[in-house]
């Protein structure tokens, strides 16, 4: 059978509608159908006026749609619509299962592209106001995640984080005290500053700001939104201060 359409893995970005790209905004005005991650704004998915639209996955991230029903759905789905649009929370490159969803794509023989969208770490640095790569402070910047899917061998995550100044931990808020536990097995400083960012660039926004010693208290905040765990000496008074000073300093 022809396959008439083709597949778009869009990023949603990270939560507000308003920060999602100009051509997913064109791709869901255009969709017939649109599978979309269950942490993407309803008036995100309201854009696809036209499209069929199916829920699946309860938050983004994690299973619960089995990964190869939604695979062999976008498939099925190709042969009978022009446009597809699979639609992910933040960006699909990043923690987002993309990568199964193309090899199935290709494997079938179907035509795709991806979308890239605002992944949450951008939006919460944003708001923060804080630069993942402060001038001086942070020449490297880390996306982690120490989930690890059913089978898998478990990561070096906590060994990375502790080599690189500046870390993002996804998915992660649920597993607080095993995060400072092994990253203070790394070495890493107890005080080294770190922010929790919950609900990034939506209203019910939240942040913390606490240091890795207290990271286990994490799990008392009540963190009910998706929620990202910061770390590095660019969330430190310091960091800021000196940022403060040499801009006072270029300015005199
Ligand atoms: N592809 C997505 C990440 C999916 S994994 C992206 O690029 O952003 C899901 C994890 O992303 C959540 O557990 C949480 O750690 C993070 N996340 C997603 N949206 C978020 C938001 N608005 N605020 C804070 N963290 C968020």
């Amino acid at each position: 059978m022809m396959n008439a359409g083709k597949v778009y893995l869009v990023g949603a970005g990270p939560g507000a509608p308003d920060l999602l790209t100009l051509r997913a905004a064109e791709l869901l005005k255009r969709a017939d159908i649109v599978f979309h991650d269950a942490l993407v704004h309803p008036d995100t998915i309201a854009l696809a006026v036209n499209a069929e639209r199916v829920a699946v996955g309860k938050r983004c991230g994690r299973h619960s749609t089995a990964q190869r029903f939604i695979n062999k759905r976008l498939v099925d789905a190709v042969r009978k619509h022009e446009v597809v649009v699979r639609l992910k929370g933040g960006d699909p490159m990043l923690f987002g299962r993309a990568q199964e969803e193309i090899a199935a794509l290709q494997t079938a023989g179907i035509e795709y592209e991806v979308v890239p969208g605002v992944t949450a770490a951008l939006a919460a640095s944003a708001e923060l106001g804080v630069s993942l790569t402060q001038r001086g402070r942070a020449r490297s910047v880390t996306f982690v995640t120490p989930r690890v899917a059913e089978g898998e061998k478990a990561n070096d995550w906590a060994r990375t984080v502790a080599a690189s100044d500046t870390a993002v931990i996804y998915m992660g808020a649920g597993q607080a005290e095993m995060i400072a536990t092994a990253l203070l097995a790394q070495g890493m400083h107890p005080q080294t500053p770190v922010r929790v960012v919950e609900n990034a660039s939506l209203p019910e926004r939240q942040h913390y700001s606490l240091n890795l010693r207290d990271l286990p208290s994490v799990t008392r905040l009540v963190i009910a939104g998706p929620a990202l765990i910061m770390l590095g000496e660019v969330y430190g008074e310091c960091a800021q201060e000196a940022a403060r000073a040499a801009s006072e300093a270029r300015c005199a």
